[in-house]
């Protein structure tokens, strides 16, 4: 394992047990971090699809990370959406851990229902730029200045295989995974002289409830089985199976330690191949 000893790591959306951001935190806090879990801690009013993580769950995770890796883990909650929530967690932190050296920007959803651009819902398309894109920036933007206080770090942002090939009916999340691919260039870019990486990780499909989701979904709309759409899916994949949560968690923690000390810039695929 990578040794991440006396580092404090925020990890974003990562209050489900089932979600990517969980295995990385619990990756990290294995790696020696102290972690932060921030996630919304309550539903998503107008989130139609997949449900976000609650505060019993957060609570259930801080508890679950500290007493299995024996380092300080808090569950704090967090609206990507809204740079308030943002500067308070990040005061917290700071005021609890002291400073902060990686960021792991996790937090993602979609909206509305999948559909041609031409009868996209408008709000649907503002409101997962919101959270997927924008939400990016703002809790970067909150933290590089604690980053650059410790004397350097790392921040991973998690996009998308979307952000690199076209889905269908989906534009809204790869035009915002896409931004989330080039911001992190561009971050790459301004921060190397502060010694401060920014890598972003493009899943491809990994088994979670947004997966699940999707699942469902397209096996309504080609009259099919859940289990039908995920065994043609793994036909596409060559490693011919659906990834898990871990597998991204590891790439994150080596993307998050000095192990990669010469990568920065970077928008790393984990597809099973399904993107080479
Ligand atoms: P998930 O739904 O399990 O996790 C997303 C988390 O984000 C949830 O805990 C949710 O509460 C949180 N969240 C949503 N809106 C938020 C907000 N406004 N503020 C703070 N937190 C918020 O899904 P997942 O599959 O674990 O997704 C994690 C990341 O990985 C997302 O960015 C997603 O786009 C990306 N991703 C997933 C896959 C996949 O196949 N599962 C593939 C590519 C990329």
């Amino acid at each position: 394992y990578p040794d991440l000893k006396g580092r404090t790591a925020i990890v974003t959306g990562a209050g489900k047990k089932t979600g990517i951001g969980y295995a990385i935190a619990a990756k990290l806090a294995a790696c020696g971090a102290n972690i932060v879990v921030a996630d919304l801690g309550r539903p998503q009013p107008d989130q139609s699809q997949v449900s976000t993580a609650s505060s019993e769950q957060m609570q259930d995770i801080e508890k679950q990370i500290a007493d299995d890796f024996k380092v300080r883990c808090r569950a704090l909650s967090l609206d990507v959406t809204d740079s308030e929530s943002i500067s308070q967690m990040v005061a917290s932190v700071v005021r609890e851990f002291g400073g902060i050296e990686i960021l792991c920007n996790n937090a993602g959803a979609s909206f509305g229902v999948p559909s041609d651009v031409e009868n996209y819902d408008e709000a649907a398309w503002v409101k997962t730029i919101d959270v997927n894109l924008n939400g990016v920036f703002r809790v970067s933007k909150a933290v590089i200045p604690e980053i650059r206080q410790a004397g350097g770090g790392s921040i991973v942002n998690i996009a998308s295989r979307a952000g690199k090939v076209a889905p269908l009916f989906n534009s809204a999340y790869a035009a915002a995974k896409a931004g989330v691919i080039m911001l992190t260039k561009t971050m790459a870019k301004e921060l190397a002289g502060a010694g401060i990486r920014v890598n972003a990780i493009c899943p491809g499909q990994i088994m979670t409830d947004i997966e699940k989701w999707r699942f469902e979904l397209e096996a309504q709309f080609f009259n099919t089985t859940a289990e039908q759409r995920q065994k043609e899916m793994c036909a596409t994949i060559p490693l011919g199976r659906i990834g898990e949560p871990a597998e991204v968690a590891d790439l994150a923690a080596f993307l998050a330690s000095e192990a990669s000390s010469y990568i920065t810039g970077q928008a790393m695929n984990i597809t099973g191949g399904q993107l080479m």
